[in-house]
């Protein structure tokens, strides 16, 4: 016998008495002979014969209205198992019943709903939430559904209109994640050729999140695309201010902007100037890069050896090895040395960079969504990998 099935004994068991001491009261269900029914029905339940069981239960709903509420237990029970057919079947017998009063009814319209929803029947699921919005106590949970629904299948505007709606009626803030969808719908927007409308999208990004970091890395394409790097690089650069954790994401687009304006000078100085505030492997990665096609190959490997003691990190001793290993001829001492760089590019590649601040998700790639709790902007970037290095030899003589 499945246990959970114990959990429907107590209730059962209460409406049990509850209905003996209604059949003594009432001359009405007299003759209803509902607890026979109620007891053939928990019979079939812990003879795992659910079906029957539902038959029983239904047939006493027919004739019974005060024990709606139970079947609103029981269908909620069979949802909860992942059993959704037979929760939906319980559920649209009580929406189809004429003689329960409104509130009931809306009740069991938010269950019918739920199991729509957690069938993936969203179509069905949308209808009812929305329906559930005329109810002023359902507006905010069946609020909260549209808004996975619309979220999932990427419905933005009726995401951003449903976000507002709930922002003002629940107690949770839902800016960062309006800011999001306006930025969904100016990707969307890039992706079509849409720059114009894609900016306004932005505004409206910014409106309802000034710090959102995706609209700020956004705007600088965009200024980009329109062949004004000096704007662009102003606009990423505004992260060194306030939000310097986000340098390592813009710093391709910096670099690529400086390069259109063939200012190399100015990139170093804003890698120097990143890297005061932020060791992200991307940035050391480019000021060796750069140091080493201005200064030459030796050059580049001090510099990179210095940062690496400075910040010792897996990613940037991979880095360092991968410029040794260039220099390398083909030896057994070299094999040896192809392999650890090896190993430790696959930890590297591997690695876990980014965790969601809201589940813990772990990554290797900047999601504006947790794949794990679908929150927005909960991504954040690891300083993990963090190696100690032993102290540096003092130089002999
Ligand atoms: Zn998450």
């Amino acid at each position: 016998m499945d246990p959970i099935w114990l959990l429907l004994l107590l209730p059962l068991a209460a409406a049990g008495g509850w209905l003996m001491s209604a059949h003594d009261k009432s001359a009405v269900s007299k003759s209803s002979g509902l607890p026979e029914a109620y007891f053939k029905g928990l019979s079939f339940l812990l003879n795992e014969q659910p079906d029957k069981a539902l038959q029983v239960f239904l047939e006493v709903v027919e004739v019974d209205q005060e024990t709606v509420e139970m079947h609103m237990a029981l269908g909620n029970l069979f949802r909860r198992r992942g059993e959704v057919e037979r929760a939906t079947r319980i559920h649209q017998n009580l929406v189809a019943r004429s003689d329960i009063d409104d509130s009931l009814r809306a009740l069991a319209l938010f269950e019918l709903a739920q199991d729509y929803f957690k069938a993936g029947l969203f179509d069905r699921a949308e209808n009812l939430f929305q329906e559930l919005q005329q109810v002023s106590e359902y507006q905010g949970p069946a609020g909260r559904f549209l808004l996975q629904i619309y979220d999932q299948e990427k419905e933005w505007r009726k995401a951003i209109q449903i976000a507002k709606q709930l922002d003002r009626l629940v107690e949770q803030d839902f800016a960062q994640t309006i800011a999001h969808y306006y930025c969904e719908l100016a990707e969307k927007a890039i992706a079509e050729g849409g720059l114009q409308d894609a900016e306004a999208r932005l505004e409206s990004a910014f409106r309802h999140d000034a710090r959102c970091i995706r609209a700020v890395i956004q705007s600088g394409r965009l200024a980009a695309m329109h062949g004004n790097h000096t704007n662009a690089i102003a606009i990423w650069r505004g992260l060194e201010h306030w939000a310097a954790q986000a340098l390592g994401e813009v710093v391709g687009h910096v670099s690529s902007s400086y390069a259109a304006l063939n200012d190399e000078h100015s990139l170093q100085k804003f890698l120097e100037s990143a890297l005061e505030k932020n060791a992200d492997p991307r940035i050391i990665a480019m000021l060796v890069e750069l140091t080493h096609k201005n200064n030459g190959r030796e050059a580049g490997q001090a510099l990179m050896l210095s940062l690496v003691r400075k910040y010792p990190s897996l990613e940037s001793m991979y880095q360092l090895m991968k410029s040794h290993e260039q220099d390398m001829t083909p030896s057994r001492q070299d094999k040896d040395f192809s392999l650890l760089a090896d190993l430790l590019a696959e930890v590297v590649e591997t690695g876990r960079n980014y965790h969601c601040r809201q589940c813990g998700f772990q990554s290797n790639s900047l999601h504006w969504q947790c794949p794990g709790c679908k929150g927005w902007g909960t991504a954040q970037r690891q300083i993990g990998n963090k190696l100690t290095l032993p102290p540096q030899p003092l130089a002999a003589g």
